[in-house]
């Protein structure tokens, strides 16, 4: 039996590093999955290797991808001429719900954050000048977070290419001060784009 024990613990213990998941959730979780058959167990655990091991970030943008560019990128249908700006893949994920933009993304994997260390060096900004080197880029949409980092690194990469002759945008503060793109509604994030003024 305490071996037994020692197996669910295991479980509780993995399944509660994932965020969001209390020890209480992992536990719900380690038990249901005990009760699933042992099929559908090696489906979900087969799903999550090979998602992680299938997942790439997209050469062009940032964005997690399948191949070499995402599916954003991938799609000839989108607008070239618009780049957003974004912290995570997740804020990706975020402005494609709203389902009114439909230009391309860049992915910085991070804001600039003196607190933390973090430099202009350490997220792709470079990534996003080289971009800009293709002239069909018309607007840049800094959708960074409105907290001191997103704000601080939003008027940083204005001031970089604002010379370049390229508008430079930032979406409005529809979206909470210090709030996550990731947790705002649609119509608030679709809102927030709408309203964006030129920096
Ligand atoms: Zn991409």
């Amino acid at each position: 039996m305490a071996q037994q024990i020692d197996a669910i613990q295991r479980m509780v213990n993995q399944l509660s590093r994932l965020p969001g998941i209390g020890p209480k959730t992992a536990q719900r979780l380690a038990y249901f999955i005990i009760a699933q058959s042992e099929e559908q167990v090696r489906e979900l655990a087969a799903s999550i290797y090979q998602g992680k091991k299938a997942i790439r970030y997209c050469k062009q943008c940032g964005n997690y991808a399948e191949g070499e560019l995402c599916s954003i990128c991938a799609n000839t249908n989108r607008n070239n001429s618009q780049i957003c700006v974004v912290r995570d893949p997740r804020d990706v994920f975020a402005m494609e719900r709203t389902r009114d933009y439909n230009g391309l993304y860049h992915v910085l994997h991070g804001t600039i954050s003196p607190m933390e260390g973090i430099g202009p060096g350490d997220i792709r900004i470079k990534e996003l000048l080289e971009r800009l080197g293709d002239t069909s880029v018309t607007e840049v949409i800094l959708a960074t977070n409105p907290d001191i980092e997103g704000e601080a690194t939003a008027s940083y990469i204005a001031r970089l290419i604002k010379p370049m002759g390229v508008t430079v945008t930032r979406i409005a503060h529809g979206v909470p001060v210090g709030g996550d793109l990731e947790y705002t509604d649609e119509v608030t994030l679709s809102k927030a784009m709408e309203g964006r003024r030129e920096m």
